[in-house]
């Protein structure tokens, strides 16, 4: 599966080269379908190995039907977990108000999928027909009429007839196509942790549980085998940290969760061991168009809906899956393939980006003391559903 060398640019089998960059939700969707259109498919992948850890991903609505159509569905359906309940805590650890596990508001198919699994499925559905280079990232890249010329980081060149970035938040492609900087960074105001841990004795599996104070939120994702710890903290800027410093990053987490009542401080106990945890920035991407010339955007890195719409995995595959219904109806016209993909998801994910903005945020990060006492009125009064 992973090689050193980059295939020659000339399509040799009359397949036309494509290069994926990213190898998660929506780059090994974006390989699996474009392997299924005819295209030659080299993914690309900075870390070593697939970037694993995180919390489930949610799936439900057109991600089956598009899991179904990669015939993944009923893997994934096999390693779908439990129905996981919802408890809203406070400091002493009385339920302020609860979501039974299972309870589906909309009555529909919905399950959940611990991130890696999903990973593992849709590895396994594209190791076979892409060829995947982990520890590589394109350097840089000349978009022309007939192909785009690609250098990467290694000093190796590669020509293709498309190129995507699934690249996630901070995507590369973005960068070197759209131009640098936050342009299209939507801060929305806070920051994530999230630590999966091997141990079960925080909460019942099964079960989640949010504690809030203002401007601060604890959660804990309950499983047989192990537990997610998450913290979250709203700042009014964006602060000053080296992206590679975990020790700081932990750091940033003791400062302001030292002290907190709840269970905080067991679960700042489980956080030093390692720097296996995920700590990013609450962000979306919002970007006037997600495509220029031969190279578009798929995932995160074109509309980043933020991890508090719950959703960021599912809108990967569906973008994909978007994306190569408009390539097919589109033979040979990848501009209007483009355009028909940017066009018909848009208004799905300003949607989603909308409604996190606002609910997501005010229900799991209430910003201050009044915002706080809002959102457990509607918790008692039963007025918050998911
Ligand atoms: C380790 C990890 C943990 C996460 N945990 C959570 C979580 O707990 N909750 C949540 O809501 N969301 C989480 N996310 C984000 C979530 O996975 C995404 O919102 C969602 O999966 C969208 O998928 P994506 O494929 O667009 O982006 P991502 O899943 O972010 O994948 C992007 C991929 O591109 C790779 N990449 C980055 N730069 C380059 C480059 N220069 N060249 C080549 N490849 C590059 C990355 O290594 C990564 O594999 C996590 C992401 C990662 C990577």
């Amino acid at each position: 599966m992973a090689s050193s060398t980059i295939t020659p640019p000339a399509a040799e089998d009359g397949r036309p080269p494509a290069l994926v960059s990213g190898a998660s939700f929506a780059g090994l969707s974006t390989a699996y379908w474009l392997n299924r259109l005819g295209y030659r498919v080299t993914v690309i992948e900075a870390a070593k190995d697939l970037r694993r850890g995180g919390t489930p991903v949610d799936i439900e609505g057109e991600t089956i039907e598009i899991l179904t159509r990669m015939g993944l569905a009923d893997a994934v359906r096999a390693r779908a977990l439990p129905p996981r309940g919802f408890e809203f805590k406070d400091a002493d650890d009385r339920t302020m108000g609860a979501i039974g596990a299972g309870t589906d508001v909309t009555g529909h198919e919905r399950y959940e999928i611990h991130r890696d699994d999903l990973l593992d499925i849709l590895l396994g559905a594209v190791a076979d027909t892409a060829e995947i280079l982990f520890g590589r990232s394109i350097d840089r890249l000349a978009d022309g009429p007939e192909e785009v010329s690609v250098t990467f980081d290694d000093g190796t060149e590669g020509r293709y007839a498309l190129v995507f970035g699934c690249d996630g938040n901070r995507s590369n492609t973005r960068r070197l196509v759209f131009g640098d900087g936050d342009q299209f960074t939507y801060f929305m105001g806070g920051y994530v942790f999230l630590k999966v841990v091997p141990r079960t004795d925080l909460l019942p599996a099964h079960m989640s549980q949010v504690y809030s104070v203002p401007g601060r939120m604890a959660m804990l994702n309950g499983y047989d085998d192990r537990t997610d710890i998450g913290f979250g903290f709203r700042t009014k800027g964006q602060i000053a940290y080296d992206y590679r410093d975990r020790a700081q990053q932990r750091r940033l987490i003791h400062d302001q969760f030292d002290g907190l009542g709840w269970k905080v401080p067991a679960m700042l106990d489980s956080i030093d061991a390692d720097d296996d945890f995920y700590f990013d920035r609450l962000n979306q991407i919002r970007m006037p168009s997600w495509s220029s010339g031969r190279v578009a955007l798929v995932g995160d890195a074109g509309y980043c809906v933020s991890p508090l719409a719950g959703f960021g995995g599912s809108m990967a595959i569906i973008g994909a899956g978007r994306l190569a219904q408009a390539l097919e109806r589109h033979a040979g016209d990848h501009a209007a393939a483009f355009r028909e993909y940017e066009d018909g998801l848009r208004p799905f994910v300003e949607e989603v980006q909308q409604r996190a903005a606002t609910n997501g945020l005010s229900t799991m990060f209430p910003a201050d003391a009044a915002e706080l006492a809002e959102r457990d009125r509607k918790i008692a009064a039963g007025e918050i559903d998911f």
